[in-house]
């Protein structure tokens, strides 16, 4: 993990997933879509960190792309990296790939060139392995390692409750299927565990609405089910995708609710991924803001609110309503997320944005602190846009030399362009 990368944390003991120029790739007849180009962050342990943007920012591939659902035609990019940090998980994976096992610090001489498996600290060989830190690189991981991750470890809560559930079969059938996959119950055991989660989502009288179709669940109650069947297999981490979007505001406030008491009690992490800067206020730890594939702007949630840099983060919260005045205009961001389908050797959101200037055309801003104050704290606690207008203490001159260096291609990417090319 870099120390941009831990930006986001905001905690000491490091991230549970960290993502690292994150890249996801649409190849059609038509065109090449960047729907994730270049995404770095951390999800720390116990925190929330919201990823905020319109649709089409590339917030779902994100999420999607983190447990290998992307579906043809599109590519993770192989120097894109997933790591997962949680050590158990690290050391079973390293006691059955002992030879993807790289070692850092004290032991480098054991790397190996296509390792996947990065103990930090620990000791042993081969099957005998024990890791106190580490991170398995989900990118270059075999499938059968992300799919041991999916659901135990990591799971996803979707956005729409109808088509994540199965219409022809019982609310019960659904979460005693996953709990006989990943946890081997079934009978009886597996009827009070599906009860116990029904129970523990807020939904009344669990043991009768097991056998209930979700038809008969109103909205709210269907979302609490996706939630149940995230939940089914105790993951660490929760991937929330929009789970509030469809529903209304009351239902929505005890979605909201209910998500916080299970972080609690469960100590979970989640990725919240909305598009409503009303919800990353009350949800968020820390945030990242997206845009066109890009993260454009990162920070703690009260420094965000407090002093957004970005102008497309500006224009976000402009149009909040209820912030504006009474009887004002709600202010608007005019125009559409374009679709990131060139290279981005400029700012992609050059067209809408109010402060936009020549060299915007031609710069791809990359991010950087956002002072030079900022930059000398550190990444930890770092506030970072991706503009040209920063730090805004430097020249001109100064700053677009730092965008250029900050994108400078390193090997890897060349060598990657190169395979595309091929
Ligand atoms: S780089 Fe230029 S166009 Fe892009 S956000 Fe900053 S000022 Fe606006």
């Amino acid at each position: 993990m870099t120390d941009e990368s831990q930006a986001m944390s905001g905690v000491t003991d490091g991230p549970l997933l960290s993502v690292e120029n994150l890249r996801t790739t649409f190849y059609t007849d038509q065109e090449t879509i960047h729907a994730v180009d270049g995404v770095s962050f951390t999800v720390s342990p116990q925190q929330t960190l919201g990823v905020v943007g319109e649709s089409g920012s590339g917030k779902s591939v994100t999420a999607r792309s983190i447990l290998g659902l992307v579906d043809d035609p599109g590519r993770v990019h192989p120097d894109s990296e997933i790591r997962y940090h949680d050590p158990a998980f690290v050391q079973t994976v390293a006691r059955t790939y002992p030879d993807r096992v790289t070692w850092a610090g004290e032991k480098t001489a054991r790397s190996a060139s296509d390792a996947f498996v990065t103990i930090e600290s620990g000791s042993g060989e081969g099957s005998s392995v024990t890791v106190e830190r580490g991170s398995v690189n989900l990118v270059a991981a075999p499938d059968d390692v992300t799919r041991s991750l999916r659901g135990s470890e990591v799971a996803m809560v979707f956005q729409d409750a109808q088509t994540a559930l199965n219409p022809v079969y019982t609310v019960g059938n659904q979460i005693k299927e996953l709990l006989d996959i990943h946890q081997g119950l079934s009978g009886t055991e597996a009827t009070e565990a599906a009860a116990d989660l029904l129970e523990s989502v807020g939904i009344p009288d669990p043991k009768r609405r097991l056998s209930e179709y979700p038809h008969q669940f109103s909205g709210g109650m269907q979302q609490r089910t996706v939630i149940a069947l995230a939940l089914a297999c105790d993951p660490a981490v929760l991937l929330c995708d929009e789970p509030t979007t469809a529903l209304d505001v009351t239902i929505q406030a005890q979605i909201l609710e209910l998500l916080e008491r299970l972080q609690h009690e469960r100590n979970l992490s989640i990725l919240f991924i909305t598009h409503d800067m009303g919800v990353i206020a009350q949800v968020a730890d820390a945030v990242a803001v997206m845009y066109a594939g890009e993260v454009v702007e990162q920070a703690s949630v009260d420094r965000l609110f407090d002093q957004p840099r970005h102008p497309y983060t500006q224009g976000l919260l402009q149009s909040i309503p209820g912030l504006a005045s009474e009887g004002d205009r709600l202010p608007t961001i005019d125009g559409r997320v374009p679709t990131p389908n060139e290279p981005a050797t400029y700012c992609r959101y050059a067209p809408r944005c109010p402060e936009a200037f020549e060299e915007c055309k031609s710069t791809h801003p990359e991010r950087v602190p956002v002072d030079s104050a900022n930059e000398k704290s550190g990444w930890m606690r770092a506030h970072t846009a991706a503009c040209l207008l920063y730090p805004e203490d430097e020249s001109l001159e100064d700053r677009l030399q730092m965008h250029h260096n900050f994108g400078a291609p390193d090997e890897s990417d060349a060598a990657t362009t190169a395979r595309e090319d091929d």
